[in-house]
């Protein structure tokens, strides 16, 4: 989002008592800036095809209802991966026509009911399509059913995030020695098979390696359209993976960009015969999204300035544990709100969890913060500050959507209240207290 409109937000939360000494956490998202990603992706696809195109969020990207209730209203359907993930997108009002089910372990009470209610399922490998191949016997659905395939075009810049790589755990792995034959072989023996599911991207991912997965999928499509003399694929879902830029507010690579890919390296893909999904989660999310956290103490140790925030780990995981892989833009506020100014010094902005490696950033520089300051952690819309850790028993933060009211007010509504230390308590066994003690 632009730097302006986050100083307004943050001016405006600390103003409005979002962030106190009670609640030294919060979290904030930017509701129109979610809104315009969301018509950039619609806008994206519709540019370059005009066959159906659903795009699903992937729910775990950001696993909170109010905002896969935003998107639904932005025209997005959902994507889940657990039942967890189903209940929340159907709390949202997503149509279960609008639902994808991707998980790799998907049990059989989960497939049932997915069948039951008409959402569309991704087949992880061939012990699964058995599965759903018994139960298509006893059951009528108007779910979708596909397959996922591993593109195995390679690996990105972050290996744990790479779905394509080689030996993936991710669908069935293309290139291994008689898999495509095997595969196209499954398809004519299951003729209510009709989707080729991919999932080829995600952080460190280049887009031209991104795109080449889905041709290889689009190129498989045609050889099984052939290989049954009718088109059995009616519809190619190409997942999500578009990585997001964390080093400036500028939104890149765009979705209008990956579309643009796609229809250079994958033209038949678009023209018209087959419909899309597509599954975007961190690329709709990020950049709309920031944690903001109060400086408790400064301090120096080896001749480092320490500032010891409550923002940690558990509000940025990733960032904290590979800290290489997720480096986190951090900006400074006094303790009104206000962007901080004065000469840079490197400094560690710290975490408030119990153990050496909780820091948000190292060796930073930035002015020289003092207790009671603000820091925000930016572009954390994403697999972050919605994806709590419970370290330390540290609570969950509120996270608050912002909007801009006419008059130039920032208007908060409460996305996800702050745990409360009676949640935190009753989640932790609370109310079998005596359940390990003598009678
Ligand atoms: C995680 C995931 C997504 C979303 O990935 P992003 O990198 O957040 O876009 C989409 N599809 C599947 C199957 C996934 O596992």
């Amino acid at each position: 989002m632009p730097s302006d409109r986050r100083d307004r937000a943050v001016r405006a939360a600390v103003e409005q008592g979002l962030l106190t000494e009670g609640q030294p956490v919060a979290a904030l998202l930017d509701v129109a800036g979610i809104r315009a990603c969301a018509a950039g992706l619609r806008n994206a696809f519709a540019a370059v095809t005009d066959a159906p195109v659903l795009h699903a969020f992937a729910v775990k990207a950001a696993p909170l209802v109010p905002v896969v209730a935003l998107l639904r209203e932005e025209g997005l359907g959902a994507e889940v991966a657990s039942a967890g993930e189903l209940a929340l997108a159907r709390a949202a009002g997503v149509h279960p026509g609008r639902t994808v089910l991707d998980s790799p372990a998907k049990t059989p009470a989960e497939l049932r009911e997915a069948l039951r209610l008409g959402i569309a399922v991704n087949a992880d490998n061939p012990q699964e399509l058995a599965r759903i191949d018994a139960l298509m016997s006893s059951t009528a659905t108007s779910s979708p059913l596909g397959l996922r395939v591993n593109p195995q075009v390679g690996v990105g810049a972050i290996e744990a995030l790479s779905t394509a790589s080689p030996t993936s755990k991710f669908g069935v792995a293309l290139r291994d020695a008689g898999a495509r034959e095997r595969v196209v072989r499954a398809f004519l023996d299951h003729p209510w098979l009709t989707r080729l599911h991919a999932h080829s991207g995600s952080q460190g991912m280049p887009l031209g390696l991104i795109a080449e997965g889905i041709r290889t999928v689009y190129e498989l499509a045609e050889e099984i359209n052939a290989a049954a003399g009718r088109q059995q694929i009616d519809t190619v879902d190409i997942g999500g993976g578009l990585p997001v830029n964390f080093t400036s507010d500028e939104q890149t690579p765009t979705f209008a960009e990956y579309a643009h890919r796609l229809k250079e390296q994958a033209p038949g893909l678009l023209d018209g015969r087959y419909g899309l999904v597509t599954e975007f989660g961190r690329s709709l999310l990020a950049k709309h999204g920031f944690v903001l956290a109060r400086v408790e103490y400064t301090k120096t140790a080896g001749g480092r300035p320490i500032a010891v925030t409550h923002a940690g780990v558990q509000v940025a995981t990733r960032t904290v544990y590979d800290p290489a892989s997720w480096p986190l833009r951090i900006a400074a506020y006094d303790s009104e709100g206000r962007p901080k100014s004065g000469p840079e010094v490197v400094q560690d902005i710290a975490g408030p969890a119990c153990f050496a490696g909780d820091l948000l950033a190292t060796a930073r520089p930035l002015p020289l913060l003092e207790p009671g300051d603000v820091i925000a952690a930016l572009d954390t819309g994403a697999y972050y500050f919605s994806n709590h850790y419970g370290y330390n028993s540290l609570p969950r933060p509120g996270i608050h959507g912002f909007i801009a009211g006419r008059s130039g007010a920032t208007r908060f509504a409460t996305v996800r209240a702050p745990q409360s230390l009676a949640e935190i308590v009753a989640e932790s066994g609370g109310a079998q207290a005596n359940a390990l003690t003598a009678p």
